[in-house]
């Protein structure tokens, strides 16, 4: 199939130019910790205070690892997504929108980089716990503020007009116990022909989220999407992926902790609260995470197929729930049937193909 073809092609070159991106911004890192390169520039502002020369060199990091790396971005973020049809925003429109999210993460990383070193002057014992008991108020409260905040950074948002479809949907998460306050309708049409929905929010805040491009679905199969993430609701899997999130952050404080102190030695510092150990500080914290990847996807794929499986069972039609898959596969260009190691390594959800055996299977 045609479609398929492009698809496959698509994500190749995606994978591809991730392998380079990842590949360069690792080697940046070790190179800027090999050559010493944040122990001159920590040593030229030896005068500072602590928390300044900490603020200097994680800007020095952040800024040119970003740099470096933005010919890449724009080729995999704007450029490519707009040859194969997925993206049609102008590049001014596109370049806001990554100026918005790149302050928001480099405010919350500059934040975060302060706390730790200033739990490490104050306690080198025990800085690992206090900032693991920070970085968990940290996702509660994103997890709070991100529908409420930060989607309206991104999108304006509308109540849906359709009466009818509204009270479907708002029918269906009465029926399944995770009633929801409305229906909205988000932009997305503006920006990209790609689809998704979401319920966000919690208890009496729940509300529904729409792109505008799953407009032209049928109702029955907006409803099975909806099933799908009232599912996410139904079965607690917010607080589930915190969770996940926050054994892994543990695992990988305890990991920075004992490397961080081994690295003093190895790479000259004055102490663990040197910002010069920043790199290697980001290099182990990094490396933790990467190698969780694999185990975070399987995890987060054993949901994805739970919430299907709940979507299939209240609305109790494999149709809707097929043609829906079959929609969102065509409008997001999804590699339907990606190789069974870049699946188990790299996908957090089911393949497509998969998702809708299953479905066949119930009919
Ligand atoms: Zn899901």
């Amino acid at each position: 199939m045609a479609g398929d073809a492009t698809a496959t092609r698509y994500h190749r070159i995606q994978f591809r130019l991730g392998l380079v991106s990842f590949a360069l911004g690792v080697g940046y890192i070790v190179a800027v910790l090999a050559t010493g390169g944040a122990a001159s520039l920590a040593g030229a502002v030896d005068e500072w205070p602590w928390w300044a020369q900490v603020a200097l060199i994680a800007a020095a990091l952040g800024i040119a690892h970003r740099v470096l790396l933005a010919p890449l971005a724009w080729l995999r973020g704007w450029w490519l997504p707009r040859r194969y049809g997925l993206l049609h925003q102008s590049l001014g429109a596109w370049l806001g929108d990554q100026a918005k999210a790149l302050a928001l993460s480099a405010l919350l990383g500059l934040a975060g980089v302060e706390v730790v070193y200033a739990l490490l002057r104050a306690t080198p014992q025990w800085w690992w716990l206090f900032a693991w008991v920070a970085a968990l108020a940290l996702y509660v409260l994103l997890a709070v503020v991100l529908p409420v905040w930060i989607v309206p950074l991104f999108y304006r948002l509308t109540p849906l007009a359709d009466e009818t479809l509204r009270a479907r949907l708002l029918a269906l998460a009465t029926r399944v116990g995770a009633p929801a306050i409305g229906v909205w309708v988000a932009d997305q049409s503006r920006k990209s022909r790609t689809a998704n929905a979401a319920v966000v929010g919690l208890g009496r805040t729940r509300r529904i989220l729409l792109f505008d491009t799953m407009l032209g679905f049928a109702p029955r199969e907006v409803e099975a999407v909806l099933a799908h993430e009232l599912g996410h609701h139904v079965h607690h899997d917010l607080w589930r992926g915190l969770a996940a999130q926050g054994v892994l952050t543990l695992v990988s404080f305890v990991v920075a902790a004992i490397a961080l102190s081994a690295g003093v030695g190895w790479w000259g510092l004055r102490d663990l609260s040197d910002p010069a150990g920043l790199p290697w500080l980001a290099i182990v914290i990094g490396a933790v995470g990467l190698a969780a990847v694999p185990l975070g996807n399987a995890y987060s794929r054993w949901i994805e197929r739970r919430a299907d499986e709940f979507a299939l069972r209240v609305t109790d039609d494999p149709q809707g729930f097929i043609g829906a898959m079959e929609r969102l596969a065509g409008l997001n260009l999804a590699e339907r049937r990606p190789h069974r190691v870049k699946e188990l390594l790299l996908y957090s959800h089911p393949a497509i193909d998969r998702r809708i055996a299953r479905a066949r299977a119930r009919r």
